[in-house]
């Protein structure tokens, strides 16, 4: 049997060469063709291209989200310059129209395109990039000189990057922070004034060349006028945000299909692992959390869709960041589940399992991780607006549900919503992360149920309605431990870490 290109590149991983054969510093990052492959099968697609067209007008995020899904398991991670690169297409569209359309045609092109890369992560910090030391100079031309270190630069083979750095003597914090771009390479093929310290060495995306670069006088441009550089990421973060939640649950449906013919093949003790009870609940309950992954999946690229179209941004700004915090998590719990369905054949590097279970993992990491996520929604809840918005939603979801089939998933849907919206309504005092997963889960419930009604009543289908069952039966909201006093938790949370040993920060 062939190796399938994600084999090929996962079992080549990129390379750094620091020196040629004279000693002369190259910096080379050798990455495995198969990859490279993948990145051009992406691209020719449209997976970057088709958002940015007017082909399928408010759906294309959704056409979009369905095509990631059927390829990101078997793209050993391809998708993530194909990410970057659909975002950096949106900043420059909508801050820079000079550097647009320079830029946007190659970036969103299915042949021959470019890619490209999101540099903000640094030593100080990935989440707080308010601290962030690069520096950038005036050069007198209009151009800039970046110098710094930037810590996790993914898809180093890009063309083009976006980079947040500071100009001198600008405002310490977030505030004091512009985007520039940058192209990596000089016309004659050499680095623009960029070293490569080395590639990380990573639990997964094995395939995918993430290295710690410095920042040595790179030649770069400001994305529209100097500052609010985080702010012009804003858009950007919902477009990767959708896509970081959508990589987890395609790995997941990936396996739930070969897990099922694995339960038609597999004879034990007698019978089939298909016709054993125990295995058929448990495979139905992971199930359901898969649907419940993608229904919110569709229906977050469907707002951002539609903001992208001139539609309503409040829904999409509160989709994006729970679809990722929901989905990334969710879906390794399911995925972990499903390795173990395999036994030992789950863990063994030819049936190409592992490859998925190890890639799942890390989309609950880059683009916010779920307690930044849980951030971020509190902090859009402070404009009670979006709230707002977000309870008549569910308000009007839950009053379309009107068979009796439903009638246990709804009163479990009620009881969520009645525990939500004073939390919603008066989101400084909760819990940050209950507060946004109760609302992911109570809505993903929503989707299900509205998805059974249709299934049911159009196609006699009932296994729409034993998903929202099993998934409304787990708690939507979790339950209130607020009044465990702060002091009490720090104590269990920090153990007996000596209090110089936390004070890492210096
Ligand atoms: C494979 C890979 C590729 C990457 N590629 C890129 C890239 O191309 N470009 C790029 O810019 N970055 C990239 N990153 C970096 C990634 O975006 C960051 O690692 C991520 O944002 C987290 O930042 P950090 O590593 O500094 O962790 P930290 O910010 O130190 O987080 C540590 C922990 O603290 C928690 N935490 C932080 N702040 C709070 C808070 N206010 N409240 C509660 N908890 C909090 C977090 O949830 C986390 O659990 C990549 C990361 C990985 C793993």
């Amino acid at each position: 049997m062939m190796p399938s290109l994600a084999d090929k590149a996962e079992r080549n991983p990129p390379h750094h060469v620091p020196y040629d054969a004279w000693g002369n510093r190259i910096d080379d990052i050798q990455v495995e063709d198969a990859w490279l492959e993948l990145v051009r099968i992406g691209q020719e697609a449209g997976l970057v291209a088709m958002p940015h067209q007017a082909h399928f007008g408010r759906y294309a995020r959704v056409v979009q989200a369905g095509l990631v899904n059927l390829f990101d398991p078997a793209s050993a991670v391809a998708t993530c310059p194909l990410v970057m690169t659909d975002g950096a297409a949106h900043v420059l569209s909508q801050h820079d129209p000079e550097l647009a359309s320079r830029y946007v045609p190659r970036l969103t092109a299915r042949r021959d395109a470019w890619t490209a890369g999101q540099w903000m992560t640094e030593k100080e910090g990935g989440s707080d990039v308010s601290r962030s030391s690069t520096v950038a100079r005036p050069n007198g031309d209009g151009s800039w000189s970046l110098h710094g270190t930037k810590w996790f630069t993914s898809a180093t083979t890009a063309d083009v990057a976006l980079a947040l750095a500071r100009t001198e003597n600008a405002s310490e914090g977030s505030a004091g922070l512009s985007l520039f771009l940058l192209e990596l390479r000089t016309t004659d093929g050499h680095w623009n004034g960029i070293k490569v310290r080395r590639l990380k060495d990573k639990l997964g995306t094995h395939a995918l060349p993430t290295a710690e670069l410095d920042l040595v006088g790179a030649i770069a441009h400001p994305v529209g006028e100097l500052g609010r550089g985080t702010a012009k990421l804003g858009g950007l973060l919902n477009i990767a945000r959708l896509w970081a939640s959508l990589g987890g649950p395609a790995g997941v449906g990936y396996l739930l299909d070969l897990a099922r013919d694995y339960a038609q093949r597999r004879y034990t003790f007698g019978s089939f692992l298909c016709h054993n009870p125990v295995h058929q609940r448990w495979l139905a309950r992971i199930a359901a959390e898969y649907e419940a992954m993608i229904a919110l999946n569709m229906e977050a690229a469907l707002a951002i869709g539609s903001a992208e179209h001139g539609g309503d941004t409040l829904m999409s700004r509160l989709l994006a960041p729970l679809t990722k915090l929901a989905c990334a998590r969710e879906s390794i719990w399911a995925a972990s589940e499903l390795v173990e369905s395999f036994g030992g054949a789950g863990y063994v590097e030819d049936t190409g399992i592992p490859r998925v279970f190890r890639n799942i993992h890390v989309h609950c990491i880059w683009e916010g991780t779920t307690s930044v996520l849980a951030h971020d929604v509190m902090r859009v809840l402070a404009h009670s607006e979006y709230g707002e918005a977000f309870m008549a939603d569910l308000r009007r979801r839950y009053a379309g549900i009107s068979i009796d089939a439903l009638d246990g998933v709804k009163a479990r849907i009620d009881d969520a919503i009645r525990q939500l919206r004073p939390m919603v309504a008066q989101p400084k005092t909760c819990d940050a992360r209950r507060l946004a997963w109760g609302m992911a889960r109570t809505y993903q419930a929503l989707l299900l149920a509205e998805a059974a009604q249709w299934q049911l009543s159009c196609k006699l289908d009932d296994r729409g309605l034993v998903a929202a069952e099993l998934f409304a039966r787990s708690p939507l909201v979790e339950a209130d431990m607020s009044d465990v006093p702060d002091s009490m938790v720090a104590g269990l949370a920090n153990g007996n870490v000596a209090d110089s040993a936390l004070d890492i920060a210096g």
